[in-house]
């Protein structure tokens, strides 16, 4: 008896690309189910993250007439992450790949990522090789962004995103991370389990545009910094520390010219020292705020999403 493998991929205003992503995905899952690779119950799972267009009647339609399709739809956009949340929450596999709607990423590996589950591995990492189809800013930012996770010791996957695969008993584990601002990746690697990395080339996008903004992006970027280290935090006591020392040059300076009876105009360098450290503490007051408010959104316990309606699950 093989092992049940659902495909979760989230999708918000995909209408351009969506029904190509159906035929396709649909011909991945047959395929594998007449290699007898997984198990004949084996589906796709969209989670509709609150598109505005078109996207879910193309995707009810095809849940009317293959029931290999299937759907949650969520009330709003909630984001990718909480997209793949819903996905992996109201599943039941023993295998499930998480893959983004827009097929930017390799299916021929989805064999290799089986055969890997079935050799034992809990997690199947889809890295891509080269990032040539992406923007210079894309590149670069994210090269940025995987080398200052490292400086500040978070172990992440360079040009992995979501594509994986992940095993019942990694799922059920995820689960018990309870925490609001999520960070997949992150959480994911940070549970030790056996894993593997499978290298592919990315493709560019063939219709549609992409979803992530700079700014979306930056989020992004700052929710996985804030909710892995408390880095940010200790570089204002490390630079208050800094500035206390050179206060006290300047306060021994002053002392100085005191006893000296120098008449120094004084006028610049009270500016200075006031700019100076209103800068500092200002900052410091925003990164403590950032935590704060962290701890403000987990302590007021919202729902990550809500599930408006659920087809062939
Ligand atoms: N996505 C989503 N909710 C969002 C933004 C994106 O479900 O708020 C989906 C999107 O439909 C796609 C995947 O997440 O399937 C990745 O987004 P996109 O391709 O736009 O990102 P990129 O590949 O450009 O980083
Ligand atoms: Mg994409």
């Amino acid at each position: 008896m093989k092992n049940k493998l659902i495909i979760i991929a989230p999708c918000y205003n995909e209408e351009a690309i969506i029904e190509y992503s159906i035929q396709k995905l649909n011909s991945v899952i047959e395929e594998l189910i007449s290699k007898n690779l997984v198990s004949a119950e084996s589906k796709i799972c969209f989670v509709d993250d609150g598109s505005m267009d078109k996207t879910v009647d193309i995707i009810k339609k095809n849940c009317e007439t293959n029931e290999k399709i299937s759907l949650i739809e969520l009330t709003k956009n909630y984001g990718q992450q909480n997209a793949i949340l819903a996905g992996l929450n109201s599943v039941d596999a023993d295998m499930v790949i998480t893959i983004d709607a827009d097929l930017q990423d390799d299916l021929l590996i989805i064999n290799e990522m089986i055969k890997k589950y079935y050799e034992g591995y809990e997690i199947v990492y889809g890295v891509r090789k080269k990032r040539e189809t992406d923007s210079f800013l894309k590149k670069t930012t994210a090269f940025l962004f995987y080398k200052f996770m490292n400086l500040i010791g978070i172990k992440i996957r360079q040009n992995h995103s979501e594509f994986r695969l992940m095993s019942r008993f990694t799922i059920n584990h995820l689960k018990q991370y309870k925490e609001k601002t999520i960070f997949l990746r992150g959480i994911v690697q940070d549970l030790g389990l056996k894993s593997i990395d499978l290298y592919y080339n990315g493709t560019e996008r063939i219709a549609g545009e992409t979803k992530y903004s700079v700014f979306k992006l930056f989020g992004l970027a700052w929710t996985a910094i804030t909710s892995f280290s408390v880095f940010p935090l200790r570089v204002i006591t490390f630079v208050g520390i800094l500035t206390s020392f050179s206060s006290l040059i300047i306060l021994i300076y002053a002392m100085i010219s005191y006893f000296k009876h120098y008449s120094v105009p004084g006028w610049t360098s009270i500016i200075i020292t006031i700019a100076f450290f209103a800068g500092i503490i200002i900052m410091s007051l925003g990164i403590i705020g950032e935590y704060l408010g962290k701890i403000l959104i987990e302590v007021k316990d919202r729902p990550l999403y809500q599930i408006k309606d659920t087809i062939n699950i």
